[in-house]
C-alpha cells in the first residue's frame, strides 16, 4: 500500500510555476530567477486550536503552526523536538497601562527578535544534512544586528560551521562580545577593511569553483523562508497571552526595514491568526508607507537613523507581502496601516516611554510605540488592544539615549556570561585570496 504523504511545496514569486520542495528552498535561499520562495498553499490551523490557543505553550504553538505548514516534510517527533530548541527562550507581552501592551523578542541570545529565525533556519539546515554528508559550512559577513544572530543560532548545531567576516574595529562592544563565542563551530575574522568588503569577500567565495567544490558553502541569507516562518510563532503565543487576559480584538505595531517581521505576521492572519489591524512603522526609510498611500512603489538609498537596523531603502520582504494579498494594494491597505517617524520623534518617543511607563525601550521600539499613538488618534473609538513589538534590547543601542534613561539599562544575563568567553579572531585583509587561502587551510 502506497500512501501519499502531502509536503510543502514552493513557487517563486517570480515564476508560479515553479516548484521547490521545502528542503530546496531552505538551502537555496533565493530561486535562480531572484525572486522569493512562497508557499504554494496558506493552510488554515484548525479552528479548535485557535479557539483553545490560550492553553498552549510557545513550543506547541509553534509545533502546530510548523506541521501545518510543513505537512510531512519533517516528522512530527523530529519537528517537535526542532521545535523545542529553536523557539526555547520567552516571548512575553508586558503590559503598560490597560490598552497598551509591549511584546519582547528580545530573550534570545542575540537580545533580538531575529533569534527566531535564525535557531530555527540553523535547525532545519542540520535536520536536512545527510548522514556522512559533509560539513555545512555557512559564510556570513555580518551587519548592524544580523551577523550575531546567525552565528548564535548557529552556536553548537551540529554538522555546521559558520565563519563570520566582520570589519575590524568598526563593531560595538556587544557585537564583539556576541561574537567571542567562536570557541565551537564559529569562528571570526577581523578583516581590514569596511562591511562592503566583508560582504564582497563572502560573495567571491560564493562565485569560487574551488571552494565550492571543496565546501557545502551557504549563506543563510535573509530572505530564507526558514526564517520567515519562526516568525509566525511569536504572533500567535502574543495573541494566546492577551486572550488570556480577557482581549479579543488585537492591533500588533512592527517596526519594518526589510518587512520580514510584519511578513510573517501577514502570513500568521492568513493562516486563521484573528488579528484587527497590522500597523507598519517605519523611519525616514519609508518606501512603504508611501507606496501605500500613493500606489507609486518607489525605493531609495537608505539613510542613516537611530533605528538602525530599519534603514532600508528597498524591503526585501516587501514582494512577499504583496504576493500573499495577490497585488492588491487596498487589500493590504484594509489591514495595514503605515507611519513613518523622524529621528527626533523617535527619541521624543523613548522618553515619552520611559516617563509614562518607566519602561526603556530601544529605537525601533519606540518607533512601533509612536505608531500605535497615531492609530489611536486617527481611530478614537478603537478599543482594542495595542501590543507593539519590541525587536531588541535597549542595551544594543547605547550612543541613542540621554545618560537618565541610559542609566536604567541593565544588561541581561547573556551579555553577562559572555564576558567570560575568551576573545577569539583571526584576522585577515581584504584581499580574496587570504581570505579563500585562510578557508582551504
Ligand atoms: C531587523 C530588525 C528590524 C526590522 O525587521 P524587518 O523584518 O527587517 O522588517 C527591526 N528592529 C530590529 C532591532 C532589527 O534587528
Amino acid at each position: 500500500l502506497k500512501i501519499n504523504t502531502p509536503k510543502m511545496k514552493l513557487y517563486s514569486t517570480n515564476n508560479k510555476d515553479l516548484r521547490a520542495s521545502f528542503q530546496e528552498a531552505v538551502f537555496n535561499s533565493m530561486p535562480q530567477d531572484k525572486g522569493l520562495y512562497m508557499p504554494t498553499e496558506v493552510p488554515k490551523l484548525e479552528p479548535e486550536f485557535i479557539d483553545n490557543i490560550e492553553t498552549y505553550t510557545l513550543p506547541e504553538i509553534a509545533y502546530q503552526i510548523a506541521s501545518t505548514l510543513l505537512k510531512d516534510e519533517i516528522p512530527s517527533a523530529d519537528l517537535k523536538a526542532l521545535v523545542e530548541e529553536a523557539a526555547n527562550f520567552d516571548a512575553p507581552v508586558v503590559k503598560l497601562d490597560d490598552e497598551t501592551f509591549v511584546l519582547e523578542l528580545f530573550h534570545g541570545p542575540s537580545l533580538a527578535f531575529k533569534d527566531f529565525g535564525a535557531r530555527f533556519m540553523s535547525r532545519v539546515m542540520a535536520y536536512f544534512l545527510k548522514d556522512g554528508e559533509q560539513l555545512l559550512d555557512v559564510l556570513v559577513a555580518t551587519s548592524v544586528h544580523t551577523g550575531g544572530a546567525v552565528a548564535l543560532g548557529f552556536l553548537g548545531v551540529p554538522n555546521t560551521r559558520v565563519t563570520i567576516l566582520f570589519p575590524k574595529g568598526k563593531v560595538s562592544e556587544l557585537q564583539r562580545l556576541q561574537l567571542r563565542t567562536n570557541s565551537k563551530n564559529i569562528r571570526a575574522i577581523a578583516v581590514d577593511g569596511t562591511f562592503d568588503d566583508c560582504q564582497t569577500l563572502v560573495k567571491q567565495a560564493f562565485a569560487d569553483n574551488e571552494l565550492n567544490a571543496r565546501f557545502r558553502l551557504t549563506s543563510a541569507n535573509s530572505i530564507n523562508i526558514a526564517r520567515l516562518i519562526p516568525q509566525t510563532f511569536y504572533y500567535f503565543n502574543a495573541y494566546a497571552q492577551m486572550k488570556k487576559q480577557g482581549f479579543k480584538d488585537v492591533v500588533f505595531s512592527v517596526p519594518s526595514g526589510n518587512f520580514g517581521n510584519i511578513g510573517a505576521g501577514l502570513l500568521a492572519y492568513k493562516m486563521g491568526l484573528p488579528v484587527k489591524q497590522f500597523i507598519a512603522a517605519t523611519n525616514a526609510n519609508d518606501t512603504v508607507p508611501r507606496f501605500l498611500a500613493t500606489g507609486v512603489y518607489e525605493t531609495k538609498p537608505s539613510v542613516q537613523t537611530y533605528a538602525n537596523a530599519m534603514d532600508v531603502g528597498a524591503p526585501c520582504n516587501w514582494v512577499r507581502i504583496m504576493d500573499l494579498f495577490k497585488e492588491d494594494r487596498n487589500a493590504i491597505k484594509a489591514l495595514v496601516k503605515a507611519y513613518r517617524f523622524t529621528d527626533e520623534e523617535t527619541l521624543a518617543g523613548i522618553k515619552e516611554v520611559f516617563e509614562k511607563f518607566d519602561y526603556v525601550a530601544c529605537p525601533h521600539t519606540a518607533i512601533a510605540y509612536l505608531a500605535t499613538k497615531t492609530f489611536a488618534k486617527e481611530n478614537p473609538n478603537d478599543a482594542s488592544a495595542k501590543v507593539f513589538l519590541s525587536t531588541a534590547h535597549a542595551c544594543k543601542f547605547p550612543e541613542v539615549f540621554p545618560a537618565n534613561i541610559l542609566a536604567k539599562i541593565s544588561l541581561p544575563a547573556q551579555v553577562e556570561t559572555l564576558k567570560n568567553n575568551p576573545e577569539l579572531y583571526d584576522e585577515l585583509g581584504k584581499d580574496f585570496e587570504s581570505f579563500k587561502a585562510y578557508l582551504l587551510a
